[in-house]
């Protein structure tokens, strides 16, 4: 039964007790501690996770000369966590970080005293952290009957409600006949929000806005409930509107004692899922954030909880009202902003919880760190393509550049340049957390970090965090769970490429291929140089329209000078080097020196130019656009740039297949077969074997119609 859990800890913590978590109980518990015997140092632990989280939790073992033991699977063999501890263990197969049993095994058998799980894998399993404590380990995380009452949505609303804790009008009890489900949802008012009550990670939920659509709903939230959790209970809650979602982070030892580290803002989701958070929450009265604190330490007391948890609020703009939405029971993704907002590392506090110490902190130590640190933002960078409703994307990372990091700049990456981003596990990249003196200077080091942050290969959110941080109305602090929506045509509208960036991706296509000093001249003879023209468009992933196209010729004057026409436009005698190692072609358009980065990935373009990102499909020289079958105007095939004939491979009259050859041009040294862009009849050949023909001139001509 729930309520069990809530008397135990009601009668051993009341609320007196709660609100008076003080220096002395602190003093009180360390004395009582470190003479018990419950008190052991951890001296070696294994870390059940992948990514970011098995670095960030190695990282603070390490400090605290704690022995770290590191699993990975096939797919993971290269990856950082894997390499970052000599006692590294393949697990085998892409789904064996969720194989407790065989872990335990691996940590008995290599003598870990502790295990951490994390997040997400097995860190809210309450048989795993059950087993871990059979075992004879130390699992870092509370009682797993902590998480096994939290775990399941309906049950943790029950014990709150008991406890005083508000929650979102709604039901849910275990009645799960839909004509009742939907006589509830009738009552509570729509719209309602169907959640499954094992849900996490969005899954599992659905808006009805009407009565109608309640059945067909229901069906869809157990579908995904019962393939995603393997169970289809729903609960049924009043869908709050314009809501922020804001969460507590807490604290308890074994000792009573439990603090709430602030509170952080994740309103800004795409799929019901966090991508950007802070602390403080902007825009929030000072009592309602002490309310919060109060209510969150309220929630982990009743559940007789230890370690590090979260307890997530919905809080209705519209009414200031605000609501318990669930807790998870580990620590979160976001962790590192309450970090930068407190002074502390929550990983070692963990340990310390773990091995029986007090709280480092009592509540007016962490609320006087709170008021002097600032504000701290993290913008979590994941291999996703916003264009495409944020599918994740995967691949190898091609070219890293990360901004310098500082006190106030943090990175939590778990992939280097060289990694692949794998599309069996979850596509986050990188945590970039920044801190300010006030969430205004937090946004402005955000944004110009942000701006140094380069990665090409997967596609990445990156671009699209920088549009959130200049939309006004984020800067302004107006933030709900609706924003992405709400906003989305301002946020999704791409501002034009200055033609300068265009001529200097065609310059890099020129230039990789024969280097910036060609050819160089030799003594006694004048250099011949380049004439190229190159075609390419920017890479448009949702619209469907045709992307724009962009013609650049670029000729060389001189042993480092071009003139450049992009679109009509040119630019004269433009000094430019290109360093084909580190990529960077660096430009003077009058004066203004312009350094741009520009990676090759196949046929995407990557080109990184004063803190903009822009993708591009690789410049084809336009002779080749031409011969690869563009079709061309009235009906015939021009010639794609200056060149004489060398061969006429057909005749008048003659029937051709599509990529059949037409003719044989040279240029530049070089010939080229001119291909059929479709089947047809030849109506007539313009010109014949030794004719010099300019660039746009027609070679052949194809009779009125063709079949494609
Ligand atoms: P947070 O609240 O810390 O932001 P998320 O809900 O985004 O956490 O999830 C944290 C991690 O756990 C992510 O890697 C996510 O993919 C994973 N995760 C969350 N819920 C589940 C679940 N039910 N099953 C598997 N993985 C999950
Ligand atoms: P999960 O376990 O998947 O994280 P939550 O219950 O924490 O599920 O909800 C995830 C997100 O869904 C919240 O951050 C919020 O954006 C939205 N949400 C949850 N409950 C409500 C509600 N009653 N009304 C409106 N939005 C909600
Ligand atoms: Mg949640």
């Amino acid at each position: 039964m729930a309520l069990s859990g809530l008397l135990r800890t009601g009668s051993r913590l009341g609320p007196v007790a709660l609100l008076s978590t003080s220096r002395s109980s602190t003093r009180t518990a360390a004395t009582l501690s470190s003479s018990s015997t419950e008190r052991a140092t951890l001296n070696s632990i294994l870390i059940a996770n992948r990514g970011e989280i098995a670095l960030r939790v190695g990282r603070t073992a390490a400090q605290h000369g704690i022995k770290v033991t590191t699993l990975y699977t096939h797919p993971d063999s290269r990856a950082q966590h894997a390499l970052s501890s000599p006692y590294a263990f393949n697990l085998g197969e892409t789904s064996a970080y969720l194989d407790g049993d065989r872990i335990i095994e691996i940590a008995k058998r290599e003598g870990c005293q502790a295990i951490h799980p994390g997040y997400g894998f097995l860190s809210e399993n309450p048989s795993f952290a059950r087993k871990c404590t059979e075992a004879g380990l130390v699992f870092i995380g509370p009682p797993w009957k902590a998480i096994e009452d939290m775990g399941d949505k309906s049950r943790s609303k029950e014990i709150m409600t008991a406890a005083g804790v508000p929650c979102v009008p709604g039901y849910h009890g275990s009645n799960q006949d839909p004509a009742f489900l939907e006589n509830e949802a009738d009552r509570i008012g729509y719209p309602v929000l169907i959640k499954a009550v094992k849900g996490g990670g969005g899954k599992g939920m659905r808006i009805v806005r009407s009565k109608a659509e309640f059945q067909d709903q229901l069906r869809s939230a157990k579908s995904e409930a019962a393939s995603s959790f393997g169970d289809d209970h729903m609960l049924i809650e009043k869908y709050i509107t314009t809501p922020r979602h804001i969460e507590v982070q807490i604290f308890a030892d074994k000792h009573g004692n439990c603090v709430a580290l602030g509170e952080r803002d994740c309103s800004i989701q795409r799929r019901h899922q966090k991508i950007l958070e802070e602390s403080p929450a902007p825009q929030l009265p000072q009592a309602t954030r002490k309310d919060l604190w109060d209510k969150a330490r309220a929630a982990a007391l009743a559940v007789g909880y230890e370690g590090a948890g979260t307890v997530e609020f919905i809080f209705d703009n519209d009414t200031g009202e605000f609501y318990f939405m669930e807790m998870n029971t580990r620590l979160q993704v976001e962790h590192p902003v309450t970090e930068m907002v407190t002074g502390q590392d929550l990983v070692h506090w963990q340990i310390l919880v773990a091995q029986g110490a007090p709280l480092p902190l009592t509540q007016e130590e962490i609320e006087a760190q709170i008021a002097t640190r600032g504000h701290a933002i993290e913008a979590r960078i994941y291999a996703e393509d916003p264009d495409k409703g944020f599918i994740p994307d995967s691949g190898r990372l091609l070219h890293v550049r990360t901004p310098a990091e500082t006190d106030d700049v943090r990175i939590d990456a778990g992939f280097a340049a060289g990694d692949e981003v794998s599309a069996h596990y979850d596509p986050m990249i990188a945590k970039l957390i920044v801190r300010g003196s006030d969430r205004y200077e937090a946004l402005q080091k955000l944004r110009v970090a942000l701006e140094g942050y380069e990665i090409a290969g997967p596609m990445t959110n990156i671009e699209f965090l920088k549009d959130i941080c200049q939309s006004p109305d984020f800067v302004s602090g107006a933030v709900e769970t609706g924003y992405i929506n709400k906003h989305h045509e301002k946020l999704f509208t791409k501002s034009p490429i200055e033609d300068e960036l265009l001529a200097q991706v065609a310059l890099a296509s020129m230039l990789s291929s024969s280097g910036s000093f060609l050819p160089s001249p030799v003594l006694g003879f004048s250099p011949t140089f380049q004439q190229r023209q190159f075609t390419f468009a920017a890479k448009q992933s949702s619209t469907g329209e045709d992307a724009p196209r962009y013609q650049v010729q670029i000729r060389q004057t001189g042993r480092d000078v071009f003139d450049i026409t992009v679109n009509g436009r040119t630019f004269e005698s433009v000094r430019s080097h290109f360093d084909v190692h580190t990529r960077l072609v660096q430009s003077f358009f009058n004066h203004t020196r312009l350094d741009t980065t520009v990676i090759q990935d196949e046929d995407t373009i990557v080109a990184f130019q004063r803190g903009r990102q822009y993708r591009l499909t690789a410049p084809r020289e336009s002779w080749m656009d031409k011969a690869l079958g563009v079709k061309d105007v009235a009906n015939s095939v021009l010639a794609p740039m200056p060149c004489k004939v060398l061969r006429v491979e057909v005749q008048e009259g003659q029937e051709v297949e599509k990529d059949q050859p037409l003719v044989v041009i040279e240029s530049m040294k070089m010939e080229t077969v001119i291909r059929s862009p479709h089947r047809g009849t030849i109506s007539r050949v313009v010109h014949k074997a030794g004719d010099q023909c300019k660039s746009g001139t027609p070679l052949v001509e194809f009779a009125g119609e063709e079949n494609s």
